[in-house]
């Protein structure tokens, strides 16, 4: 599904002392079923921008629309927009609270008013997505590892089928492996089921090597998105954003694994 954001901003707190401008000038459009990584310092609105998108906070101006559901500071209902985006928080498996995985993938669609048969149907296809094995149905989610529990949080989301799905930080905290698992495993939801995927991550190798588009993120606007391809090889824009030289020279090496024909590997003149 189609995401166009138009003049975005969002400020919290705003007409107080604490107002606080998170998001500034926000032009974004999204193509319906893309992989989009989302990156940023901390503190670049990466969080408010993603809370955004899924309805669970107004725009202060501007507006979004996600298929033809359109949001402004005027929406009052944003369920319908709820329930076209699915969100993985970080750590997502700190929220699994039912006996066992199956109870707890089924507990948003018997939100939805499905018969249990379909709940049943959608629980199955949720494990069969996330690659979790049907076996481990009555377990305990508590009885398993990190990367699996995750697995099951991700699939609760995906059985109520939304259009899309954002991840923050999905890999944080896993070993190597489980990080190559997850997303190999999100990866693979984009390309079969159509789904578009927002992705927030720190790491420039992950975003450089699964996504179709980045948005970097810096002090509340985006300073930079397009194609893995134009934004590293926009060296001026990319010296703007101040990352130090063996870091973009990391990335480009990172992105020229996955680029055919490689970026020149030229070292950037970065200003202070
Ligand atoms: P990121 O996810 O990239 O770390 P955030 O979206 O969390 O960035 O934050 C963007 C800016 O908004 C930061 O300056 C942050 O301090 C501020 N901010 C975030 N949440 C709130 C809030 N609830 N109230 C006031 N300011 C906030």
């Amino acid at each position: 599904m189609e995401i166009v954001i138009e003049d975005l901003n969002v400020i919290y707190h705003p007409g107080t002392p604490f107002a606080k401008q998170a998001l500034t000038d926000i032009n974004l459009r999204v193509a319906s079923g893309s992989f989009v990584a989302l990156l940023g310092a901390t503190g670049s609105g990466k969080s408010t921008l993603i809370q955004t998108v899924a309805g669970l906070i107004k725009p202060t101006s501007g507006q979004l629309r996600i298929g033809n559901q359109v949001v402004t500071p005027k929406s009052k209902q944003l369920s319908e927009l709820r329930r076209l985006v699915g969100v993985a928080f970080q750590y997502p498996e700190h929220q699994l609270f039912e006996e066992t995985v199956a109870k707890d993938i089924a507990f948003g669609p018997r939100q939805q008013g499905l018969t249990e048969e379909q709940v049943a149907e959608r629980v199955e296809e949720a494990m069969r997505w996330v690659g979790l094995p049907p076996s481990l149905k009555d377990r305990s989610p508590l009885a398993l590892s990190g990367g699996q529990m995750r697995r099951v949080a991700i699939a609760g989301i995906l059985a109520m089928r939304p259009q899309v799905l954002i991840l923050d930080e999905p890999t944080a905290g896993l070993d190597p492996r489980g990080q190559r698992e997850m997303l190999d495993m999100v990866g693979r939801l984009h390309r079969e089921q159509g789904l578009t995927v927002l992705l927030v991550t720190h790491q420039m190798e992950e975003a450089a090597r699964y996504a179709e588009q980045l948005v970097i993120l810096s002090e509340g606007r985006i300073a930079l998105t397009g194609s893995p391809r134009e934004v590293f090889g926009n060296e001026q824009a990319l010296s703007r954003l101040k990352l130090d030289v063996p870091e973009i020279t990391k990335l480009i090496m990172a992105l020229n694994r996955n680029l055919d024909p490689p970026l020149p590997l030229t070292l950037f003149s970065v200003e202070e």
